[in-house]
């Protein structure tokens, strides 16, 4: 039975006061802060829903902790310490910026990285450092003054005799975790779980000597009452703690408007692993202090500040299977059958599990659970196992030793990770091969996935990549399996007859030589300007082209010798596109970046792209002043919204397509 909304509320309340308790006061994290911010979500949007069923002890109505049996002694704020609202993704952010421009605001942001740390107040009276606490129910905090006094990156005596309070936050370096986790292994103690948990725990230490063993950190932020000190901005404040010796972190930067503030997003969301220290986010605030004051507050959360949280790379789950597929060159691939998990926007149920050494190294056994992650448009791969999760005896992890489609036995070659099937007649290979020359990247043939490959090439359509070419001559046999009717098997043939016009260089790829991606075909094409030619290119031809070293210069030539007659036969089916000298003089792109945007109707982005790289011109991804126009599709969001307040040209798509045809 479906639960009533009172009931979730109620279930979602205990579970996150559940986490909060662990969180704030043993410094544990019972799920991963990502899943914390879903659930907090799912509850804040239950509650605006049903706003007769907020709960007195719901999170969303306080800050922090709960309650706290610290021994530590209470300290009152007379300015409480807030948290901050959240938002995941640009259009959540953009909705921010318009909730203040509604206002009648038109306000310059502060970037500011998010630390990922605790946050604590400070004050100086006449220059000496006398106080210290953390935030605690945002009202009353605990005093941590001994320990705050061994942190080298806060000073204790001022240069000027300033009255002042501060918050910031106190954080353990990346490299003093690692080292301190080294020691605890020595001693066989159990190691810190990350960085933050471990700087909470140690900054509420009773005993400072503790502290001082940790190497805590602090960067400032905030001054308490900043107009007292003449000042009247957020990036004027931190000028202003800095000159005062204190620690601020240096990788602020003011923005003019939301879309720097994007700018400024989109530049850390990688840098920042370079860092020394670990940030969850990027918090925006307005800048100026009387637009903050007129904004205001709501309990919990200043109005006019928001932490952006950068997406959650990194993901637990079950590992329930491993299965083991053949690539086409042979290489055997251990795959993860993993429990459904979202990460960065997708449901992920298999990972890649790489080679033999992977699994060994990190000890992945069925039945653990593991930590799986999505990095950009790379395959999501099983990172590493909580070891502290895995409860029974699971069996170690076994290597297969022959394939498993043909059975030959697998052979490891000196120097490599891998194991590969060596058997050129082995099925699964040929399958892999197919599946791959229909695939997107490849010949990029609808209708022909994977699944499909497999049931033609048991039924005995399809053998080999030039079958797929022939399978016309089975109509009446497709038309009548079950699941297709004349209508799919119609637009599946047109698609492989569309096919044979694909350029040179995606036809090279499709052919699936070991080493041959797409960058290295263009590069053939560009050369050979015919597959004709290509097949006749001696290894001394191929390795004198730049980018062209000799794995791939030997791949290539012993690709073509096994397999000269099925080129030839490709090439006699028609599929023998000539790369015409580039001869037109019309580059009316040349040097011009521009940017595609929203959906495009008549071209896919990546045609489009193809056609102003040929123009002469750069298909850019982001929106700047150097941008010489934006072709707008349907559904354009913030990219085209900044074109519009960068005063930058935007095309319709019909406009664009008259330029390229000399209309
Ligand atoms: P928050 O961490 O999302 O944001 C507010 C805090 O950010 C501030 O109090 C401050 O300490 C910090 N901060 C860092 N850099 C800052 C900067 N430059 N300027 C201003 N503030 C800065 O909110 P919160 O209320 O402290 O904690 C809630 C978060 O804690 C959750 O979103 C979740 O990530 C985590 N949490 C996790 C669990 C769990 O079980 N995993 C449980 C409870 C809370």
């Amino acid at each position: 039975m479906n639960k009533s909304p009172l009931e979730q509320i109620k279930e979602l309340v205990e579970f996150l006061n559940h986490c909060i308790k662990m969180y704030y006061e043993y410094d544990e994290s019972p799920i991963s802060d990502f899943e914390y911010d879903s659930k907090y979500r799912e509850l804040e949007e239950l509650e605006k829903k049903y706003p007769e069923f907020v709960l007195e002890n719901s999170p969303t109505r306080r800050v922090g902790e709960t309650s706290s049996s610290s021994e530590l002694e209470d300290i009152v704020y007379e300015t409480p310490m807030l948290s901050l609202g959240d938002v995941f993704n640009q259009d959540e952010l953009l909705e921010f910026d318009s909730r203040i421009k509604k206002e009648g605001f038109n306000p310059e942001y502060v970037c500011e990285l998010k630390i990922d740390g605790v946050a604590s107040n400070v004050s100086f009276v006449s220059g000496k450092f006398v106080l210290a606490s953390t935030r605690g129910n945002g009202l009353v905090g605990k005093n941590i003054t001994n320990n705050m006094r061994t942190i080298k990156s806060l000073p204790k005596v001022l240069k000027n005799d300033l009255s002042i309070e501060l918050r910031g936050e106190v954080y353990m370096k990346k490299s003093v975790f690692n080292y301190l986790n080294e020691i605890k292994e020595k001693n066989g103690e159990a190691p810190f779980k990350n960085p933050r948990n471990a700087a909470s725990g140690s900054i509420k230490q009773l005993n400072a000597s503790i502290t001082k063993e940790r190497m805590l950190d602090v960067f400032n932020y905030t001054i308490v009452d900043p107009k007292k000190y003449g000042l009247s901005s957020q990036s004027e404040a931190l000028e202003f703690l800095k000159d005062n010796g204190f620690s601020v972190n240096p990788h602020y930067k003011l923005c003019k408007d939301i879309y720097e503030v994007f700018d400024y997003i989109d530049e850390w969301k990688d840098k920042r692993k370079e860092l020394d220290y670990e940030t969850d986010g990027v918090v925006i605030k307005v800048n100026n202090f009387d637009m903050q004051e007129a904004i205001g507050y709501t309990i919990r959360t200043p109005k006019w500040a928001i932490a952006y949280k950068f997406p959650a790379l990194e993901v637990e789950t079950k590992l329930l299977d491993i299965i083991f597929t053949v690539g086409r060159t042979g290489n055997i691939t251990p795959n993860a059958i993993l429990e459904p998990v979202m990460i960065a926007g997708s449901l992920v149920q298999r990972a890649t599990l790489n080679n033999e050494d992977f699994v060994r190294e990190r000890d992945i056994r069925i039945g653990d659970t593991v930590l799986v992650r999505k990095a950009g448009e790379i395959i999501p791969e099983v990172v590493r196992v909580d070891f502290d999760r895995r409860t029974t005896n699971l069996a170690p992890f076994k290597m297969i030793e022959v394939c498993p489609y043909c059975k030959e036995k697998l052979v490891r070659k000196e120097g490599e990770a891998g194991h590969f099937c060596v058997n050129d007649n082995c099925e699964g290979r040929k399958k892999a091969a197919i599946i791959y020359f229909a695939s997107k990247v490849a010949m990029d043939i609808e209708g022909l996935g994977e699944k499909i490959v497999e049931e033609f090439y048991d039924l005995g359509y399809l053998k080999d990549i030039k079958d797929i070419y022939y399978l016309k001559n089975h109509k009446d046999d497709l038309m009548r399996l079950d699941g297709y009717g004349e209508k799919s098997v119609n637009s599946l043939l047109d698609a492989i007859e569309a096919s044979k016009n694909n350029p040179l260089d995606k036809v090279i790829t499709s052919l699936g030589i070991r080493f041959v991606g797409g960058k290295v075909s263009k590069v053939l094409a560009k050369r050979f300007k015919s597959l004709e030619s290509l097949m006749n290119a001696t290894y001394d031809d191929l390795v004198n082209i730049k980018d062209i070293g000799e794995a791939i210069a030997s791949s290539i030539v012993a690709y073509f010798k096994a397999n000269s007659n099925l080129v030839n036969e490709l090439i006699d089916l028609g599929i023998n596109p000539v790369l015409e000298e580039d001869t037109s003089t019309n580059k009316i792109f040349e040097g011009m970046s521009i940017v595609l945007t929203g959906k495009l109707e008549s071209l896919t982005r990546d045609e489009a792209s193809e056609i102003i790289e040929r123009l002469g011109g750069n298909a850019s991804s982001s929106v700047s002043k150097k941008t010489a126009f934006v072709v707008a599709g349907s559904d354009a969001g913030s990219k085209k919204q900044k074109a519009i307040d960068l005063k930058i040209k935007i095309l319709t798509e019909q406009e664009f397509l008259d330029l390229v045809e000399g209309k």
